[in-house]
């Protein structure tokens, strides 16, 4: 049987930082990636251009890490989201700040920077088999067995320690269909209830329901639990498959979906004049309907609204498209405004998986050593990135997940067979 000191299943971020950091180590490194090729997630990240971190302190860093900033912590401060751009840079990815303190490739590309890390992987040493699909990890006192299935041949190895990197459940045909869950489970390592993660919402089929495509730019979204108001965002709202998608819904997803499970009711309100004070707003459509060329109601609205979301609109107001505008009357126009300022969408489900960007849930941080990423009950296994029950708000959070947790496994692992091979003599 082949032996190998650290073999990393999962071929994602996590797993090659955490494959390039053991083998700088010198000790032997096998990684093992399922698909044809390593990172299929990442290359897809940011729309393509890949949001690799966010320049943000760490302080204001950890306020985006959920359940626990606190199991993160010592992972960001070993290996920040500094660290990341200069590895990058040293591979020959050269990074900027966008807005938000988003850190993106200058190539605009996320492949480039899924090659950058797959060459620092190998480069440091590591040897990485693709087509290459772990089914079992067995736990012995003389260490891991670890059968592997590839196109030709089914295989065994041998390792002195293992660490699982592979992934949550979110976009399975990337590979990530939660195989790590099972391993840790039949190692006996707790996993807690998974679930998607920055996804998009379901809207309830009520009057003012919007339509596919609807694209709103600059608004302005609350977010309301049983008619408490709770957060808000601003900036882009898209509809997709009948969904509530974009940047400002996913942001508002994670407190969306917790409470949609708990079985509380969500509705956003959407402020599609959040630049305009009332008193401008008021001036507005006084103007409007001054205007000779605008004719009724429907045509005052094709002023102030994008042309797919009139049909929507009129549906919560007391009067039809065709009233002439001389009859429009104050009810009318209170009812504009009110619908400006608070257009209302009820919430009644969210995506699957194969929607959402990240899993929530996973690998449980208790029994999980936060300096080393090693578990508690099984010595000498490591979990990284988002098998571990870690996420992120969107802004490149999750990918310094990945990032952080991967370095500390791979060290980790490294120093502890390095000891162990140093006591055998
Ligand atoms: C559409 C989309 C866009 C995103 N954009 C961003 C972004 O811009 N910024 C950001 O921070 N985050 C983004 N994310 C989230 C980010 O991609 C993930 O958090 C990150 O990829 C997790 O890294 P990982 O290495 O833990 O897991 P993964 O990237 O999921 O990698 C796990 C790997 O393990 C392999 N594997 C699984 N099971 C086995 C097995 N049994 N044997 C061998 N190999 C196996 C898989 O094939 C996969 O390659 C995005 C996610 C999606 C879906």
């Amino acid at each position: 049987m082949e032996k190998i000191d650290i073999v990393v299943i999962g071929g994602g971020p996590a797993g090659l930082m955490a494959a390039g950091t053991a083998a700088a180590e010198g000790v032997t490194v096998m990684l093992l990636e399922k698909m044809e090729k390593v990172a299929r997630k990442l290359r897809i990240t940011g729309k393509g251009r890949c949001n690799i971190t966010n320049a943000r302190a760490i302080p204001e860093f950890l306020t985006k890490i959920y359940p626990s900033p606190n199991f993160f912590k010592p992972s960001l401060y070993s290996f920040s989201n500094q660290d990341i751009v200069t590895l990058l840079e040293k591979q020959g990815v050269k990074t900027y700040i966008d807005r938000g303190e988003r850190i993106f490739p200058v190539s605009e590309s996320a492949k480039e920077v899924a090659e950058g890390l797959n060459a620092f992987a190998k480069e440091r040493g590591a040897d990485i088999l693709c087509h290459a699909e772990v089914v079992s990890i067995a736990h012995s006192a003389d260490g891991f067995t670890i059968s592997v299935k590839t196109p030709q041949e089914s295989r065994t190895i041998a390792a002195k320690a293992v660490i699982v990197a592979t992934g949550g459940l979110s976009y399975p045909l990337t590979g990530s269909t939660g195989a790590g869950y099972a391993f840790a489970r039949e190692l006996g390592v707790k996993v807690t209830p998974t679930h998607p993660s920055l996804v998009p919402l379901e809207m309830a089929d009520k009057p003012g329901k919007l339509t596919n495509t609807t694209n709103l730019k600059n608004i302005e979204m609350v977010l309301w639990i049983n008619q408490k108001k709770i957060d808000k965002e601003f900036g882009e709202l898209e509809v997709l498959d009948g969904k509530l998608a974009g940047p400002i819904t996913l942001r508002l997803s994670r407190a969306a979906v917790a409470a949609i499970d708990a079985g509380s009711s969500v509705r956003f309100t959407l402020d599609l004049k959040p630049a305009l004070s009332p008193e401008q707003l008021d001036n507005r459509i006084a103007r409007e309907l001054a205007n000779p060329a605008v004719k009724n109601l429907g045509g005052l609205l094709r002023t102030m609204l994008p042309s797919n979301l009139i049909d929507a609109f009129a549906e919560l107001l007391p009067s039809p498209l065709s009233k002439p505008t001389a009859d429009v009357s104050p009810k009318d126009k209170k009812a504009i405004v009110n619908r400006l300022r608070e257009y209302p969408i009820d919430i009644e489900g969210y995506g699957g998986f194969s929607e959402a960007i990240v899993t929530a849930g996973g690998v449980d941080l208790k029994e999980i050593g936060s300096k080393t990423m090693e578990s508690r009950v099984v010595g000498s296994l490591y979990f990284a990135g988002e098998v571990l029950n870690l996420d992120a708000d969107t802004g490149g959070y999750n990918l310094q997940i990945a990032f952080s947790t991967g370095f500390v496994a791979g060290k980790s692992a490294a120093q502890k067979v390095k000891e162990a091979n140093r006591a055998d003599g």
